[in-house]
Order: C-alpha cells, then sequence, then structure tokens
C-alpha cells in the first residue's frame, strides 16, 4: 500500500512538473505567484517543482516584474536550448535524422537513402544511423529521448510497427530496439499522426481541435484529431484514407484490395499515367520539354508547373486526382464532421489551383448543412515537417506540452 502511494505522489508531482513548465512556456515571463494562482496549485508545489526545473537548466530566472506591494516578483522564462531531442523519419526512401532543441529548431541533420532495403535489413540499417549519429554528438546526457515517426500502422503506445507492406515490416517493437541500441527513451509514431500533432503544436492550427490530415506522397496516409487528441482507432489504424476504396473493381493495390484511393492520386500513379500519355498515345505535352526527353527527370514539382502552365496532359490528370480525392475527402467529412483538413505532400505544394479546386467540388458534394463550413487548406508546416512532426510527437508524449 505504502509502495502504491508513493508510486501515485511521485505521478503527481511529474504531472505538476509537466503541467508547470508548460504554463511558464506559454507565459514567460512569469512569476511563481502568477503560475500558481493561474493553474490553482499550491505555491509550495509552484516553488519545489520550479527550483527543480531550474537546476535541469529547463527553466531560468529572468528578471523582476511589477510588485502590488511587497517585493517585486522574479519572473521566469522557459529555456528550450539546454537540452535536445533527437528526431527520425522513416520513408519508403529515405531516412532523415535531427538534433533538436525545445522547440524544434533543428540543430544538426542527415538524410539517408533507404537504398530499398526492406524488412530486417532496414531496421538494422534505421538503428545504426541513429548509433552513428549519436557519436557526432557532445551533450548526450541532455538528450531527452528519440522520436521515430513511420508510415503503415503503428502501435504507439507499445511502440510497435504493426503492418508496413512496402518496408515489408510487420510486429517490429522499433521502440524497444533503439532503448536498447541507446539507452535513451524512445517513441515511435504513425507519421501522418505526427503530423497532425505538428499542425496543431507549430503550424496554423492550433487553435483547432478536430483537424484531418491527408498527405498525398508515394502512399496517402491520413492523421486524425478529435476534440484535441489523436484518434487511433481499436488498433490503431485509423487514418487509413489511402485504402478507402473509390473505384469498385478498380486498380489492383498492395493492401490486397482493388481500387483504393492511393492508387489513382499518388506519385507513382501520376507518373505511370504522364508516361503512358507520351508514350503510348504520343500525347502532346510540354511536360516533354520540361524533362528534356528524359523522363527519368520527372518529378512531383514538374507535374505541378506543367498543371500551373495549362498544360493539357496534366490538367486532365489533375482533374483526376481532383474527382477521386474530393471523393474520399466527401466520405471523412460525413464521418468525422472536421472543422479543418489539412493536405500535404509534393503535388499540393505550391499548388493553390488544386486546393481551390478540391474546397470546390467537396462543397459540391457534401450534405447541405456543411457546405459553408468545407475548410480545406494546404499544410503550414513547411519543408521540415517530417521533423516537426517527429518533434511534436516528444514534445507532446514526454513533456506532456498541450498546444
Ligand atoms: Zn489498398
Amino acid at each position: 500500500m505504502q509502495k502504491q502511494r508513493t508510486g501515485d505522489l511521485k505521478l503527481i508531482q511529474e504531472l505538476n512538473r509537466s503541467i508547470i513548465l508548460d504554463t511558464i512556456r506559454k507565459n514567460e515571463p512569469i512569476s511563481r505567484s502568477e503560475i500558481a494562482k493561474l493553474i490553482n496549485i499550491s505555491p509550495t508545489t509552484v516553488t519545489s517543482a520550479v527550483s527543480d526545473l531550474i537546476s535541469e537548466g529547463l527553466v531560468f530566472e529572468d528578471g523582476v516584474g511589477t510588485s502590488s506591494g511587497g517585493r517585486k516578483p522574479v519572473l521566469l522564462r522557459f529555456n528550450p536550448n539546454t537540452h535536445s531531442i533527437i528526431g527520425v523519419s522513416v520513408t519508403n526512401t529515405y531516412i532523415k535524422i535531427a538534433d533538436m532543441n525545445l522547440e524544434g529548431e533543428i540543430l544538426r541533420k542527415e538524410v539517408h537513402s533507404t537504398n530499398q532495403l526492406k524488412g530486417n535489413a532496414i531496421i538494422q540499417f534505421i538503428l545504426s544511423v541513429i548509433e552513428g549519429f549519436l557519436v557526432g554528438k557532445s551533450d548526450v546526457e541532455y538528450c531527452q529521448g528519440i522520436s521515430i515517426i513511420t508510415p503503415g500502422i503503428v502501435d504507439a503506445e507499445k511502440g510497435v510497427i504493426l503492418h508496413n507492406v512496402k518496408l515489408n515490416l510487420y510486429n517490429v517493437p522499433l521502440k524497444e530496439l533503439i532503448e536498447e541500441r541507446t539507452n535513451l527513451p524512445a517513441f515511435l509514431d504513425n507519421d501522418a499522426n505526427a503530423f497532425v500533432l505538428a499542425e496543431n503544436y507549430f503550424g496554423l492550427f492550433s487553435r483547432f481541435n478536430d483537424l484531418l490530415y491527408i498527405t498525398i506522397g508515394e502512399g496517402v496516409g491520413s492523421g486524425l484529431m478529435v476534440n484535441g487528441s489523436i484518434y487511433r482507432g481499436f488498433l490503431g489504424s485509423s487514418g487509413e484514407i489511402g485504402h478507402t476504396t473509390v473505384v469498385d473493381g478498380g486498380i489492383k493495390c498492395s493492401c490486397g484490395n482493388s481500387g483504393c484511393l492511393e492508387n489513382y492520386v499518388n506519385w507513382p500513379a501520376i507518373y505511370s499515367k504522364i508516361v503512358t500519355a507520351i508514350i503510348t498515345r504520343n500525347k502532346d505535352t510540354i511536360i516533354k520539354e520540361m524533362v528534356l526527353g528524359d523522363l527519368t527527370k520527372l518529378s512531383p514539382a514538374i507535374f505541378v508547373e506543367a498543371v500551373n502552365q495549362q498544360d493539357d496532359l496534366a490538367k486532365e490528370i489533375m482533374e483526376d486526382i481532383l474527382k477521386y480525392l474530393s471523393i474520399a475527402i466527401t466520405n471523412a467529412i460525413h464521418l468525422f464532421n472536421p472543422e479543418v483538413i489539412i493536405l500535404s505532400g509534393e503535388i499540393i505544394q505550391d499548388n493553390p489551383l488544386l486546393v481551390e479546386s478540391i474546397n470546390e467540388q467537396v462543397v459540391a458534394k457534401v450534405i447541405p448543412t456543411l457546405k459553408e463550413k468545407v475548410n480545406i487548406q494546404s499544410t503550414s508546416l513547411g519543408i521540415e515537417f517530417e521533423l516537426l512532426g517527429a518533434a511534436a510527437l516528444i514534445l507532446h508524449g514526454k513533456f506532456k506540452f498541450q498546444m
């Protein structure tokens, strides 16, 4: 019984500490008594937690405030720079790893190709990349942990990759493997779940509690925030919007089903449509000139540029993407009623025309009550969205920072 009570007490102390740190971060500069009033915790508890936070270098004293009679209060600020976090983003083609401060600012970064490794080979490669990166880090003792994000179905609580067809990973306890190898706490989550946290945390969407984030790359994934929390579903597989059926009996999918959204809107689908049109239909398009006759140079950015230049082929393909994407988004709106839908991915980047057209098509499809409320926007995270996703995951998971 005694042990249980000591455990509870420690938990409460840690929770108080997190809340106090988060309060300082959001309201700095702030005095101890203001913190106590703001979050309704006793001044003694605040004083003791703050002295711990100061000795750990997470908080520092900075000047004095105005007095309401009596001594002028000492003001406190959050220090994001003493401690650091390591963010890792694993995609099917590359691994990004970065050392970041507690505000997600990147201090050092490396990008490694996955060299088409799969299964155990890719896991061993991820571990060696992390290990190598730590060798170059002089202040490992101040590292608060490693945050890793990856596509596919992930059990975030246990830190296990349950299912990733493209990397051939099934039931891999990656969190445990990283912790064993590095002696640092590790956090694992699905990438789209991390992105929705990051949009809410670092991006322009902090005032929203119900968000749907859709990322379109090689695959199509989504993250859903319901009432301020990530919605994971029973087995953690929620958000597989890329495998929602948009064509009955359509293209065969890697998941075993057919007609899944991702095979109509992802980059491999767009790429093969362009190549087929040029080679088999001998279609006239400015894309041919843009790649200087070399179709291996074809990239999402070139496709978007061709759309913006009103190229017929690019526009025709974009119409198809719009059609399927608007069906899937309309279904998601009817199921979840998010306040905002955020789109990301290379074909969304610098493509305001697509975002505008999607809004129009979805407005045309949704039920009347929702027509005025459709709000589809492009990501606010910029090019380092993956690392910001990893950072948001650990800041939210470990420090319990709230948006
Ligand atoms: Zn599928």
